[in-house]
């Protein structure tokens, strides 16, 4: 099923509450107008019995009808078509009445004494409400009462019925004013209210099609933000955000595919000069080796090139983080070192004082590639001899080791950007040891898998700082503070 546009679907939900609002009210008026009418004709009943009862002459000898001395208000006929009565005897003969046969027959029907207004319809459909009062000569506690007067009675039944024609005709007219007026407040509700969304849309909409328009050959255009600080205009720094964020994904990828393009295509045009070479004439067995030597340490180089990307490809086609373990650093770090293939090995220091506390999660393969990373480029670039320190503290529910060299360090612009696949400072790219470019951005992304990270610290001439920090694992308060 097609959705509705959201600026119709707002109208819609707006005017439909709009109509249950309106529908409420009405029948809320309606009824309370209705409540009140009814009870001012049962109000109006209970003044006619007591006009009634005004005209009647109650004394011990009896009740006597007497209507024409005590005029009645609303007098003999009653009011043609509203107002009917009826006295009757205690036996219910009729005495007197407003000579209106149909509603006399009805109010002869009602009992002697009816409190609450009895409902009826005459045969016009017209409904009324009735009622009845009993009076009665008082009668001496003690002594039998006096036999009854002629022309008086014991006792008088008085019954009153009105018309309730004129309720019901203020009644429908409420009801079609009210059903007028509140049509007339639903339509203008749904006319401003459809204007009022799709004015309040009109910038979604716009920017929509600002982000429709958006190419892909524009990566620096942006939308534009509407001026008030409203949902609108997060919607559209959040949009811009994730362009921006896209953008630098983007040229991150498009800088890492160039890099990797250089640096595979330097080393095989380098290759295939050799061959080349080697190839245009006949040459010495000796000759031959060389450049075979040569073909060799070449492709070693390759080698190491595709492994770290393959690497930083898997890392970030594989978001799921390894599955780490609980390892005791120490233990492990010391275990590391010994083995360690490097001539540099002497000059390893292992400086570890927090004991058995020193337990990190971590992935161990993937450890041992980034510390051997470290490593390497301590033993790379600081002068054989010098020392290679590997420091191991715990502080704050992190675990940390740092291997630190006395070599050149590092420049502040080199600091910022040596994560970066193929970044090679100056130093190490014009005459310095060799390299892929690769082996700290491994390292910082096997740190950031593990949950840690991966920082780096140095002045340039006083030595470089590779620092790991990873989660511990077990309770935080476990080992002394070191120095950094
Ligand atoms: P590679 O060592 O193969 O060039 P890395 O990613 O390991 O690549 O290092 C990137 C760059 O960071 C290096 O080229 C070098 O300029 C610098 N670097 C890394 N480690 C050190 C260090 N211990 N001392 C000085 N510079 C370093």
């Amino acid at each position: 099923m097609k959705t509705l546009p959201i600026g119709t679907r707002l109208t819609v939900y707006y005017v439909a509450a709009m109509a249950a609002v309106l529908a409420g009210f009405s029948a809320g008026l309606y009824a309370m107008a209705a409540r009140h009418l009814h009870r001012q004709a049962e109000g109006r009943l209970v003044a006619a019995l007591d006009t009634l009862t005004a005209a009647a002459e109650i004394g011990s000898e009896g009740v006597e009808w007497e209507p024409d001395e005590r005029r009645l208000a609303f007098g003999r006929q009653g009011l043609e078509g509203r107002l009917a009565w009826r006295i009757a005897d205690e036996k219910g003969e009729r005495v007197d009445d407003s000579a209106t046969a149909e509603i006399g027959g009805f109010l002869g029907l009602l009992g002697p004494s009816v409190r609450h207004p009895a409902a009826f319809t005459d045969a016009s459909g017209m409904p009324w409400r009735a009622m009845s009062r009993r009076i009665e000569r008082p009668r001496p506690r003690d002594e039998e009462p006096p036999p009854v007067a002629p022309g008086h009675h014991d006792a008088l039944i008085l019954s009153v019925a009105i018309s309730l024609d004129g309720v019901r005709s203020t009644l429908r007219n409420l009801a079609a004013t009210l059903a007028g007026l509140s049509l007339a407040i639903w339509t203008l509700a749904l006319l401003t209210g459809r204007r009022l969304c799709h004015a309040a849309l009109r910038p979604l909409a716009e920017m929509a099609a600002a982000a429709h328009a958006i190419g892909a050959d524009e990566p620096g255009r942006r939308l534009q933000i509407p001026a008030a600080d409203d949902e609108l205009a997060e919607l559209g720094r959040s949009f811009n955000g994730l362009l921006n964020r896209l953008g630098e994904a983007l040229e991150r990828q498009q800088r890492f595919a160039g890099d990797a393009s250089h640096q595979l295509r330097t080393p095989l045009t380098s290759l295939q000069g050799q061959v080349d070479l080697a190839l245009r004439q006949d040459r010495r067995p000796e000759e031959y080796r060389r450049v075979l030597a040569l073909v060799r340490s070449k492709t070693r180089h390759l080698r190491q090139i595709v492994d770290g990307l393959l690497f930083l490809s898997r890392a970030d086609a594989e978001a799921r983080r390894p599955s780490l373990e609980e390892v005791p650093l120490e233990a492990w770090l010391r275990a590391h070192l010994s083995s360690w293939p490097d001539p540099r090995r002497a000059d390893v220091v292992l400086e570890a004082d927090a004991g058995d506390s020193c337990r990190a999660l971590a992935h161990p393969p993937l450890l041992a590639e980034l510390l051997d990373n470290l490593l390497d480029n301590a033993a790379k670039y600081s002068p054989p001899g010098t020392p290679i320190e590997v420091r191991l503290r715990r502080h704050d529910g992190e675990v940390s080791f740092h291997v630190r060299d006395s070599g050149p360090g590092l420049s502040g612009d080199d600091l910022g950007r040596v994560f970066e696949p193929f970044y090679r400072a100056d130093s190490a790219r014009l005459g310095g040891p060799g390299g892929t470019g690769l082996g700290l951005s491994i390292a910082a992304r096997i740190a950031a898998a593990c949950g840690g990270r991966l920082r780096a610290d140095s002045q340039p001439g006083r030595g470089a700082t590779f620092t790991v920090d990873l989660p511990a694992a077990g309770p935080a308060d476990g080992g002394p503070p070191g120095p950094a």
